[in-house]
């Protein structure tokens, strides 16, 4: 379906046209029309299905369109992370410029300017406030925050913010809005926490739902079982080889240093991150860790490095996994297995972005048997069985091949009676309809997004 076919603003069609969106993705065909139409809308999308899009332009449409209080916040987007909400944010300059909107993103670990500058933003009344929600709560327990005027709340990434803690805030958040105002749900997933929330604060919603997709065709995906200790040594060789070395010889710095080359490490837990870092740093990568830890300078700093290719191997917690949009990725470890198949979806998903190629590496640990087994359940759902790359016997080999032939969770009874089980070299000693009303007041001036960010 074409853009054009949706009854989207003028200053919308316009600023797609100047971005080149033609056709709608299958999220948008589905949610922007009963956005447009005001009903509550749950929508079951993942990241790059274009659902930033799906809900921003008939939001902007209906703010452009209808009159709304020019002094007032009329739209809050709730993102969990820092970095989703100014990939928001840089969607949200683009979709509106034609559009009389301005918006302010609110989010923490920056420096008491950016907190003054969201206070400014906040308090005159910015269209639009992308916000993660303990930033949004500071400012409001502060006192100067208005919401009794909202038209549109929309929480993005629902699943992930209830998987961070926040649903008590975002239930203070949303107890503050006026009854009336639409209320638009994206989530990946909708486990029952997910669906809770939307009972409590929707009115019969409009259900989308995008079939959850497999990683694109053209991402060599390839999966390693080895030894905890193990890895690191295999992942160090799959990173010489993507480097245009030798596996088990040494890598020259230019090819180290090429600017072209990009890769994510994910690991599970940002404790782990440093100790990959450093392991890798002392082999010559140009490495940079991403965790939730950085303070906001940080982490831009580290985006900005990687992005612009001083920077080659990302080694990140789950925190860049999903809806950071970095192009020219082509390669993504998983140092650790993922917690589900959607996890592994978005990880991988950040390679293969638009026409390139990508390959990904994932690593499953063959001393812990529910590692293997969830590794077995993610073949299941991609419905394939995935590259083996196997451990050189130099480094032990690797003997494990399936859960059935891995050792039991640690600490588990199985786990002791196999505790005799011979050891290899290298292995480890253990294993509603609505109408948007329009304001009395009216928009009287053009107040443009510059001067509220
Ligand atoms: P999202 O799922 O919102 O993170 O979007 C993923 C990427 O797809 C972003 O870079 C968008 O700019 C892009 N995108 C979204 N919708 C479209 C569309 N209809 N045509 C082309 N690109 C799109």
């Amino acid at each position: 379906m074409k853009f054009s076919e949706l009854d989207l603003d003028e200053g919308v069609m316009q600023a797609l046209e100047h971005m080149h969106y033609k056709e709608c993705s299958p999220v948008q065909e589905k949610a922007i029309p009963p956005v447009l139409d005001g009903d509550d809308v749950i929508a079951v999308a993942q990241t790059g299905t274009g659902k930033t899009a799906a809900y921003l332009l008939p939001i902007l449409s209906c703010l452009n369109r209808y009159r709304y209080p020019s002094d007032a916040i009329n739209c809050v987007i709730m993102a969990p992370t820092r970095e989703l909400a100014q990939q928001i944010d840089q969607q949200m300059q683009g979709f509106s410029y034609y559009v009389d909107a301005s918006s302010v993103a609110v989010y923490g670990g920056g420096e008491g300017r950016d907190f003054a500058e969201q206070k400014n933003g906040l308090t005159r009344g910015a269209d639009v406030v992308i916000a993660t929600p303990g930033r949004l709560l500071s400012h409001i327990n502060l006192g100067y925050v208005d919401l009794s005027q909202v038209a549109f709340f929309v929480l993005d990434e629902a699943d992930r913010m209830l998987d961070m803690g926040f649903y008590d805030d975002i239930m203070a958040i949303a107890k503050l809005l006026p009854h009336d105002c639409q209320k638009i749900l994206y989530s990946a997933t909708m486990p029952p926490k997910t669906q809770k929330l939307a009972e409590a604060i929707m009115w019969h919603p409009t259900v989308v739902k995008i079939a959850v997709s497999k990683p694109a065709e053209k991402i060599h995906q390839q999966a390693c079982i080895c030894f905890e200790p193990q890895k690191v040594h295999m992942v160090i060789r799959v990173l010489k080889k993507f480097f245009g070395g030798k596996p088990d010889g040494f890598v020259k710095d230019e090819l180290l240093r090429n600017p072209e080359k990009r890769v994510v490490v994910f690991v599970s837990k940002k404790l782990k991150v440093k100790e990959v870092l450093l392991s890798l740093r002392k082999k010559g990568f140009q490495v940079a860790a991403m965790h939730s830890d950085l303070d906001q300078k940080e982490r831009e700093e580290t985006i900005n490095a990687f992005k612009a290719g001083r920077v080659n191997v990302l080694v990140a917690t789950d925190i860049v996994s999903r809806g950071i949009d970095i192009t020219g990725i082509q390669l993504v470890i998983n140092y650790d297995m993922t917690h589900d198949p959607e996890d592994y979806v978005h990880r991988v998903g950040r390679t293969a972005r638009a026409d390139a190629d990508g390959e990904s590496v994932t690593f499953v640990s063959a001393n812990d048997r529910r590692e293997m087994r969830k590794f077995a359940q993610l073949e299941k759902f991609l419905e394939k069985r995935l590259e083996r790359i196997e451990v050189p016997e130099s480094l032990g080999g690797c003997n494990i091949t399936s859960c059935e032939n891995a050792p039991a969770p640690e600490g588990s009874q199985a786990s002791s009676s196999q505790g005799t089980r011979k050891r290899r070299k290298g292995a480890p000693s253990r294993g509603r309809q609505r109408t948007h009303k329009p304001s009395q007041q009216g928009r009287q001036e053009n107040h443009g997004r510059d001067s509220q960010q």
